[in-house]
């Protein structure tokens, strides 16, 4: 039986980006398998760094954030992983909330700190093993 790939979107905060890069890697082998969107700067640094193919949307702060959430309600995205900084004023707020109530409208998966993402991912891989 043929395995659909897992479609995850990856974003994160600039005070969050190197957690992002430290979570892929544990997670590369199975983030190779699957199909990957990202924001700008963000995707740029899981290619370069991780070797990892992305689609990479425009930066977060000039619409890459409301071009995931595009392709979520398109139903092209199973699970979104925003590593969002809650420290630091956004100045795309509207957009990230936008992103985060679509996940809610359309129930995905949307992991907003590093031990929930490590809880999706696993549960991810798991449920692939089984399919
Ligand atoms: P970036 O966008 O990956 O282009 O930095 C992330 C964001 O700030 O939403």
């Amino acid at each position: 039986m043929t395995k659909t790939k897992t479609r995850i979107a990856l974003i994160a905060h600039d005070k969050k980006k190197d957690d992002m890069i430290s979570l892929a890697g544990e997670y590369l082998d199975f983030l190779k398998t699957c199909t990957l969107s990202a924001t700008g700067t963000t995707g740029g640094r899981l290619a370069n760094e991780l070797g990892l193919t992305v689609e990479r949307k425009h930066s977060g702060p000039v619409g890459g954030d409301l071009q995931i959430g595009a392709q979520l309600v398109e139903g092209e995205i199973d699970c979104v992983i925003f590593l969002r900084d809650p420290m630091t004023p956004q100045p795309h707020e509207p957009d990230i909330n936008a992103l985060v109530r679509a996940c809610d409208v359309h129930n995905i998966a949307c992991a907003t700190n590093v031990s929930t993402a490590r809880l999706v991912l696993s549960q991810l891989i798991a449920a692939r093993s089984f399919s």
